[in-house]
Order: structure tokens, then C-alpha cells, then sequence
């Protein structure tokens, strides 16, 4: 049976612990009991997964964290990490009806842990706390005359220890990676209250296990992250924009592989499917400059700026309609195309998100076949496909009928795919986590928890039952 994204339930149990502890620690104004308080924390940014928490706990420092921890290990309350709240899996809020064990939980919140520290020019790093904002981030590295890789449309929420716990992907995965390249190091306290901290920030360490590794991506069941060591890569423009009307999805998959070969300095490679796109240019009135053809696909492409990118660009796209933007606001216009697109979604009622990968050649083959195996919803396709990374956001199937991720999922594993590119397992996903791991895989996995957070308090029913 599928895990069951909740309707919320009741509030906080009266009879449940006594908070003075953690209000001493961390204080009492940043122990969240009033329900109209916890409410934006207890749901996520989706609306369809939410579930009650006893308090949302706001610790400003490493050692409140490490307080908060000890308190709830040794009261048994569990702990959902959050950040800026912009997970589409359900990963950073409590369960909702069916998920409970019974515990109370917290949201324990690592907004407050928001420094960021100087750039380190020698190494091209930085050290920040878990709850900086992806923008403030990435203006901090541009003031210093860097820039930091990892680009999403969430970044004015989004925080370094969300990216962190779920491995953020985002833009411009094809060039640089996704946070796993990023990070150097990370500071975390364990569910026992330990602090474990490696932000030397040196390149190469081989000194036993990797637990940074460990960390990233895992989704705030193993440890909170309290702050992390961030490589910087050079400054990112001036780039050039162009949106090209593909005649084919195969098309699109065939252009994009071409850009990644021979476009120098290609910074992101996007695709939105026609319906999306004119759906989007219709909910914020944006203007789509190149004609789609019937079953077409626009796609969008960012490239460094130097000296014939436009004649590189005009040669690239051959004799596809194509538009080409050099000024900020060309460009603007280009991006709100793709960047407003979950948006105008969310505008129109809740959705399913499923955030698949597949091999470039499944994905012609997956695209027609998701859209003919949902008839009558309707179904949004975009995403990153330079990285073969797509966005399947399915509109009208009420938010707790798993049949539509059911057949998705299926599909994608059908097709040699991954279930999750860039979102994570979270709640979303986790009765689906055996059609891609293998038991073996899964028992090291729940070996791993048992071993770093052994009352598992730390997101119980996120990514492992
Ligand atoms: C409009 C929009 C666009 C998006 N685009 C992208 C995209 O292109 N690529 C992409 O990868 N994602 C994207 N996302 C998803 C989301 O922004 C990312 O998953 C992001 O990394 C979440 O960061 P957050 O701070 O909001 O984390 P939250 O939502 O607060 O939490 C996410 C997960 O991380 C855990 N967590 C949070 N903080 C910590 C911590 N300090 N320590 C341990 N665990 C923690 C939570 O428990 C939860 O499991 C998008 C979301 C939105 C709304």
C-alpha cells in the first residue's frame, strides 16, 4: 500500500511532553506552539502533504540543534529537518493521517542558522549555515567575484541545508553537477545530540569513510546540517538565451546531445512540451516567440557569451524557428517561460510532481506514453533535459489517489529510469523505492539508519518505512 500523503489531522496532544526544556535552550520565542504559528510549516509548498507537529523549534547555533536533539532523543520525539519549505516530496513536513507512530513531532527549523562566512579567494570556497537562502548565497559569491553553481527557481526560498539533505539539481547540472559536486565538507549534529564537523575544506582527504557524501541526499534521516563548505566556480556571464521550436521530441533529445557536444560554454539545457508552454504564457500573459509544430517541443538553451555564440547558436538550431536573446530582459522573457511554469501549476490546483530521469533514448518513447496512459488529466511535461531529467506534473486526480504516481513510476522503471532525478524519495516516493533498489540495497540503507539514528527520530516515514 502506498504511503499516503495525509489530510491534515488534529493538533498537538495535550498530554504530550513538557517543552520547558527546549524553550530554556533555544528560547521561548522560538518554540512554535500556537496553531496558526505552526500551520505554514506542518504543510508543504505543494498542498498536498501535511501532518501536525507538537511545536516548530527555531535553534540559532550548532549547540542549540545539538540541545534540541539530545531532548528529543530522549524524550522519543521525532524530528522533521526543515529549510525553506520548497520540497516537492513531502520530505520537510510531519506525516499526515496513516503516517503517525504514535510519537509527537517537531519541525525543527534551520532558518536561523544563516551565516555565511568569508570567501576563502585561495580555495574558491565558502562556509555557510544551513538556513542561507540559495539567492543571498549566490549574491554573497558574486560580491566576492564568484559565483555558486547550483541555480533553481525556488532559490529566493530554497536554504544550503535543504540542497544539502536532497541533493539539489536545478539548471545547471550540466555544467557543473548538482550540490554533490559542491559540497566539501559538512558540519551535522547526530540524533544522539554529536556534532561531527569536516569543513576544512580540503580537496583531497581520503581519511575513511566519506560522511559528508553520506549526508548529501539523505533527506534528513541521518543527521540535521547545521552548515556546509561550498565551492565557488568562476562568474557566470554575460550568457545568451534561445528558446528553439524542436519538431520532435527525439528532436529536442538529438539538439540538446548536439549542444552538449559542440556549444561551448553551455550553461543549461531546458525543454517545456507545447501544452505547458502555452499554459504558462497564458497564466502570466508571456509572450512565446517561436511557433511550436504538433507534437514539437520548445527548447531553451544558455550559453556563456564570448565572441560568435550567436552565429554558433544560429548554426546550432540549423532551421528550426528559433528566437535569441542578449540583453537581461530578452533573456527574462525567455526564462519565465520555463521558470513560471510551477507556478501557473500551482495556480491551478494541487498536483502530482513526479521528477523522473530516463536514458536519452526512453524519453521520446516515455513521453508518449505517459501522456496516452493518463487520458483525461492533464499532464504537464518540462525539465531538464540536459541531464534527462523530467518534470511530470499531473493536474485533476485528487491529491491522495496514488494511481497516477502508481503508473508513472512503473513507467519510468519500465524504461530503465529513476523515480527521482533532483526531488528526492521523501513521503512522495517511498513505497515505490524497491522497483529501483534492490533488497540488498535496502537493508544497507536501513543498516546505515539503525546505525546513525537508532530510535530513528530523525524523519521517520521519509525515504525507508
Ligand atoms: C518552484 C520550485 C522549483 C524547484 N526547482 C527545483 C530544481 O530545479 N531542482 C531541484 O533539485 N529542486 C527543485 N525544487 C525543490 C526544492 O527547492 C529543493 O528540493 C530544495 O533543495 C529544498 O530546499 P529547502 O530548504 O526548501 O528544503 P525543505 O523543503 O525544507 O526540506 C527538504 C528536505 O530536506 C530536509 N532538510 C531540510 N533542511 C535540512 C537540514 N538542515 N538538515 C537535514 N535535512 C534537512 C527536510 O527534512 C526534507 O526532507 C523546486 C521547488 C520549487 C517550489
Amino acid at each position: 500500500v502506498p504511503s499516503s500523503p495525509g489530510p491534515d489531522s488534529s493538533g498537538p496532544d495535550s498530554s504530550g511532553p513538557d517543552l520547558t526544556e527546549l524553550r530554556t535552550a533555544v528560547g521561548d520565542d522560538h518554540v512554535l506552539t500556537d496553531p496558526d504559528l505552526r500551520a505554514g510549516s506542518e504543510r508543504d509548498w505543494t498542498g498536498r502533504f501535511s501532518g501536525p507537529s507538537i511545536a516548530i523549534v527555531r535553534p540559532a547555533t550548532v549547540e542549540q540543534v545539538a540541545q534540541v536533539l539530545r531532548w528529543c532523543h530522549e524524550h522519543d520525539v521525532a524530528v522533521v529537518p526543515q529549510g525553506g519549505n520548497t520540497g516537492l516530496v513531502g520530505g520537510g513536513v510531519p506525516g499526515g493521517l496513516g503516517e503517525a507512530d504514535g510519537r509527537p513531532t517537531i519541525v525543527l527549523s534551520l532558518r536561523r542558522l544563516d551565516s555565511i562566512g568569508p570567501v576563502d579567494g585561495a580555495a574558491g570556497q565558502v562556509t555557510v549555515g544551513a538556513g542561507v537562502v540559495l539567492a543571498r548565497l549566490q549574491e554573497a559569491a558574486r560580491t566576492a567575484g564568484w559565483a555558486f553553481a547550483v541555480d533553481l527557481s525556488a532559490r529566493g526560498s530554497a536554504t544550503v541545508g535543504g540542497m544539502v539533505a536532497t541533493n539539489a539539481g536545478g539548471l545547471h547540472v550540466v555544467r557543473w553537477g548538482s550540490m554533490r559536486a559542491q559540497v566539501v565538507g559538512v558540519e551535522a549534529v547526530l540524533a544522539s545530540g554529536e556534532v561531527i564537523r569536516h569543513l576544512g575544506g580540503l580537496l583531497k582527504d581520503n581519511t575513511g569513510y566519506d560522511l559528508t557524501g553520506l549526508l548529501v541526499g539523505s533527506e534528513g534521516t541521518l543527521a540535521v546540517v547545521t552548515a556546509a563548505r561550498l565551492r565557488l566556480v568562476p562568474p557566470i556571464g554575460p550568457t545568451v538565451t534561445a528558446l528553439v521550436a524542436c519538431t520532435s521530441v527525439a528532436d529536442a533529445v538529438a539538439l540538446a546531445a548536439e549542444a552538449r557536444r559542440s556549444l561551448p560554454g553551455v550553461v543549461a539545457i531546458e525543454a517545456v512540451w507545447p501544452g505547458t508552454l502555452g499554459f504558462t504564457a497564458r497564466a502570466f500573459d508571456l509572450v512565446v516567440p517561436v511557433d511550436l509544430e504538433d507534437g514539437g517541443v520548445a527548447l531553451l538553451a544558455e550559453v556563456d557569451e564570448t565572441a560568435g555564440t550567436v552565429e554558433r547558436l544560429a548554426a546550432w538550431s540549423g532551421d528550426r524557428p528559433v528566437a535569441v536573446a542578449t540583453d537581461s530582459r530578452g533573456r527574462a522573457g525567455l526564462w519565465a517561460l520555463r521558470e513560471r511554469i510551477a507556478d501557473a501549476i500551482a495556480l491551478s490546483g494541487i498536483p502530482h510532481k513526479l521528477d523522473v530521469t530516463l536514458p536519452f533514448d526512453r524519453i521520446a518513447p516515455f513521453a508518449a506514453a505517459v501522456v496516452a496512459s493518463l487520458p483525461g488529466l492533464d499532464v504537464h511535461l518540462f525539465g531538464h533535459l540536459g541531464d534527462g531529467n523530467l518534470h511530470v506534473n499531473v493536474l485533476g486526480a485528487p491529491p491522495h489517489d496514488e494511481t497516477v504516481d502508481d503508473c508513472v513510476l512503473r513507467l519510468v522503471v519500465e524504461l530503465g529510469g529513476s523515480i527521482s532525478a533532483e526531488h528526492g524519495i521523501g513521503r512522495a516516493k517511498r513505497a515505490w523505492l524497491p522497483l529501483c533498489r534492490s533488497p540488498a540495497e535496502l537493508e544497507t540503507f536501513r543498516a546505515i539508519k539503525a546505525a546513525l539514528d537508532p530510535r530513528s527520530i530523525l524523519n521517520p516515514g521519509v525515504l525507508l518505512d
